[in-house]
């Protein structure tokens, strides 16, 4: 098993100093866990390579201001770090022989994927996230945001799974990524079509034809839509396809990591899956799913 989505900071906290005591910690934690190999993934936005680069990218005339407003808060508070030393720090905690790669989760940005593909290739991570957090300015994942939400009630959700949708298939075609992290986020509110099987099957297709791996994820059991990501119709439709899997906790914190890699480990023995991808210098290779690890002696 793999923990492929790990941050380094939750997100109601300011980036602190990194250190290699965290990663080591998350290190055991995953490994009591049968977890073999951790990647570091961060958010692109916290860093201020990325603000230099995409700040104000929120800032168009269809966008409501009230929304373009809260994104530039949120950008405020959370694009404070150093790229460079955020990946001297991944770097280090693998020369150490902690078994971790270098990775980022990296937002989609519509019409300026090239633009930061062309940042990222001047370092040495060994996997990017693909992820579509938000909709234009509209952070629709921002469950504990009352402005953000209140969204859901005024837009269609067949409308919004398709806006979703068509990010996610532009992320994919610009090949800027290896991995697309929660697949089927759109439904993290708990808003979802009553018949989605058209938008599984693009996302199927995004995968698929992009050669993107996809990730399991047990970060959508925390939140209102209570399953993990992907739905399991569209878990089945990657699997049919041959879209290689991660799997993935997607932690804010210690706690997190390595979050239910049980339950994760019993979807992919349900849809056949018996290997995942693992990458080194963005170059896949495929790592058996193992051995649950044996019970532990305080039972
Ligand atoms: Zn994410
Ligand atoms: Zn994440």
């Amino acid at each position: 098993m793999l923990d492929y989505h790990l941050h380094l900071w939750p997100h109601d906290e300011r980036a602190t100093p990194l250190n290699l005591d965290q990663l080591k910690a998350y290190c055991e934690k995953a490994q009591a866990a049968g977890v073999q190999e951790l990647a570091v993934t961060e958010h692109l936005f916290r860093f201020r390579q990325a603000e230099a680069l995409l700040g104000g990218f929120w800032s168009d005339d269809r966008v409501p201001a009230a929304l373009a407003a809260s994104m530039a808060d949120y950008w405020d508070f959370h694009a404070t770090a150093d790229l460079d030393a955020y990946v001297r720090c991944a770097q280090e905690a693998k020369d150490a022989g902690l078994p971790v790669v270098i990775g980022l989760e990296v937002d989609f940005y519509r019409g300026r994927m090239d633009e930061v593909a062309g940042l990222l290739a001047g370092y040495p991570f060994d996997v990017l996230l693909g992820s579509v957090h938000w909709l234009d300015a509209w952070r629709f994942d921002d469950i504990d945001v009352p402005l953000q939400m209140d969204e859901w009630s005024a837009r269609k959700v067949d409308d919004c799974w398709n806006q979703y949708t068509v990010a996610l298939e532009e992320l994919a075609a610009s090949g800027a990524c290896d991995v697309l992290a929660h697949p089927d986020l759109i439904k993290v509110a708990g808003y979802v079509p009553d018949a989605p099987d058209e938008w599984w099957d693009r996302m199927a297709e995004a995968a698929a034809s992009s050669g993107m791996a996809a990730e399991l994820s047990s970060a959508g059991w925390r939140k209102p839509v209570g399953e993990q990501y992907p739905a399991l119709p569209l878990l089945e439709r990657f699997a049919a396809r041959g879209v290689p899997f991660t799997t993935a906790s997607d932690a804010h914190r210690y706690e997190q990591v390595a979050d239910r890699a049980a339950d994760l480990r019993s979807l992919l023995d349900a849809v056949g899956v018996g290997e995942l991808q693992g990458y080194e210098g963005r170059v896949p290779h495929r790592v058996a799913v193992g051995s649950p690890p044996p019970p532990s002696e305080e039972g």
